[in-house]
């Protein structure tokens, strides 16, 4: 029996995303999603991919992460996957932040749980829920191999003068105050992927990827590393995101405090939930943004130009960083989708030798494609992001065929 499966588990505070995935062809056996742990609502949808049979869902209180990876281990084996399955080799875990010391996918042990909880002051609202998803998944195959694939690995090979803030290095260090960095996985994996797509090996290329989801980030990528990224200490720095605000000056936050009288967690709130897309316009899906505009809507037409505008700034600063740029690569929600965003990213730049061809950039698929004239000098292209398949290859080059 050859044990070639590998479970992706993304915990998030009231969510767990599964997939579970067969590593001698990548393809994917089951996925499915458990929402709103912890109330009364909760939901899980699961979807097998192995037969004919479609998605189940069950409506019931899903009281917390253990119950709800019980609830994913029952589906699974009523597929037949169940997790006590001796062809699964390993449970690969997102991992939010993995700080300075986790510079690539690691085993779990009770060492490296430790760092990641001692990792939970930098990332308060992501590590806590990735630590319960790891504590629960080893409770329920405990002889099983664990590993976390850490959102901020990608980018532990910027040099200092991109990580480091310009602040006393003292107080920077004692409260581990850097440029981290995070959707890497996603990074890494896009920008491999372009240069796939170019025809040319990571090393040969130097890239500019565009990660536009709800979160959004930016990153430059160089011979396969990146060397530089928009997301800071937290996820909430760079571009103008569905609800957060990305840059701004970080003297507001004062000027919120002591002339507005807001507390920090407001404010910490206003930022992170209340900016961005939805704080400017009131919507954060670009769907409705873009269906707005069409309609004459004023509001949304503003919104949009400022989410472009820092899109323009950010790959003016990359390319400046980069020196020589090869392409640029859009993914995630808004990236694979938006034709508009795309065009409008990239509109004016023909000096930098970037363009967008109409007819190219309007076709949709899930592949990846160049939508770039072929006069350009850069390519431009949509490079569908997947993470799960990112984090089970992953996982599955660190533990291999346990049985073989
Ligand atoms: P997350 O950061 O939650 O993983 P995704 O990468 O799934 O986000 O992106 C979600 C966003 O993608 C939505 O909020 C929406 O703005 C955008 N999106 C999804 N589909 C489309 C589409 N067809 N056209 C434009 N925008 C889209």
């Amino acid at each position: 029996m050859t044990a070639t499966r590998v479970l992706v588990l993304n915990s998030g505070s009231s969510s767990v995303k599964y997939q579970l995935l067969d590593m001698r062809d990548s393809s994917r056996l089951a996925v499915g999603l458990v929402e709103r742990i912890g109330e009364e609502t909760s939901r899980l949808k699961h979807t097998p991919l192995t037969g004919e049979a479609g998605s189940r869902e069950r409506e019931e209180p899903i009281a917390d992460h253990e119950a709800a990876l019980k609830a994913v281990a029952e589906e699974l084996a009523a597929d037949g996957l169940g997790l006590d399955s001796p062809e699964l080799a390993a449970i690969g875990h997102r991992v939010v932040h993995g700080g300075l010391k986790f510079t690539t996918p690691t085993v779990i042990d009770d060492v490296v749980l430790a760092e990641i909880q001692r990792l939970v002051p930098v990332a308060p609202l992501h590590n806590p829920a990735n630590i319960t998803g790891i504590r629960t998944a080893q409770a329920l195959r405990p002889d099983l191999p664990q590993v976390a694939v850490f959102d901020t690995a990608f980018h532990t090979t910027m040099p200092e003068s991109a990580a480091r803030y310009a602040m006393d290095v003292k107080t920077a260090d004692e409260h581990r105050v850097r440029r981290y960095g995070f959707h890497g996985t996603s990074h890494a994996y896009v920008s491999r992927e372009t240069a796939k797509l170019l025809g040319k090996a990571p090393e040969d290329v130097n890239v500019i990827v565009l990660h536009l989801g709800n979160g959004a980030s930016a990153s430059a990528v160089r011979g396969g590393k990146c060397v530089d990224t928009s997301m800071g200490l937290t996820p909430l720095e760079g571009l103008v995101m569905g609800t957060r605000s990305g840059d701004m000056d970080p003297a507001v936050i004062f000027h919120l405090a002591r002339v507005g009288g807001m507390s920090i967690d407001e404010i910490d709130i206003l930022l992170n939930k209340k900016s961005g897309l939805i704080g400017l316009c009131g919507d954060n899906d670009m769907r409705e943004i873009r269906r707005r505009i069409d309609a004459g809507d004023e509001e949304a037409a503003l919104a949009f130009d400022i989410y472009i505008h820092r899109l323009k700034k950010y790959i003016g600063a990359y390319y400046a960083v980069l020196g020589r740029v090869d392409a640029i690569a859009f993914t995630a929600g808004v990236g694979e989708n938006a034709a508009p965003v795309r065009e409008a990213a990239v509109a004016g730049l023909e000096e930098l030798g970037l363009a967008v061809d109409g007819e190219l950039n309007s076709v949709r698929s899930d592949e990846a494609r160049l939508i770039s004239p072929e006069y350009a000098r850069v390519a431009v292209a949509v490079v569908p992001t997947d993470e799960e398949l990112e984090i089970a290859t992953q996982t599955y080059a660190l533990v291999g065929d346990r049985n073989a």
